[in-house]
């Protein structure tokens, strides 16, 4: 039996530099990724005039227990399946800042 066909929504975000926009397309898909229509291991970035050029944002290998990386593609340590508290920021600059 074919799978069922499936439609891929694409919600424009921009911002002016490649770091911002993975910090941006990250927070995204972290703060919708409760929704199960999302897949937000499969969040990609790319230039608006190469669209077939695309950046991942997270991890998504396979953690202990069948779920997946929750951390940027780029992460330090070992991977988890949820990021610890003020991680979910880069280092790219226009990210929220966290105060301790
Ligand atoms: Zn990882």
């Amino acid at each position: 039996m074919a799978p069922a066909p499936r439609y891929l929504i694409h919600l424009p975000a921009t911002s002016a530099d490649l770091a911002g926009a993975v910090d941006l397309a990250y927070a995204l898909a972290r703060s919708l990724g409760f929704l199960p229509e999302i897949d937000a291991g499969e969040t990609t970035v790319c230039a608006e005039d190469a669209p077939h050029v695309r950046h991942r944002v997270c991890c998504d290998l396979l953690v202990p227990g069948g779920q997946r990386c929750g951390l940027r593609t780029d992460h330090d340590g070992d991977c988890a399946a949820e990021p610890a508290d003020g991680q979910l920021s880069g280092s790219g600059g226009s990210g929220p800042t966290i105060r301790s």
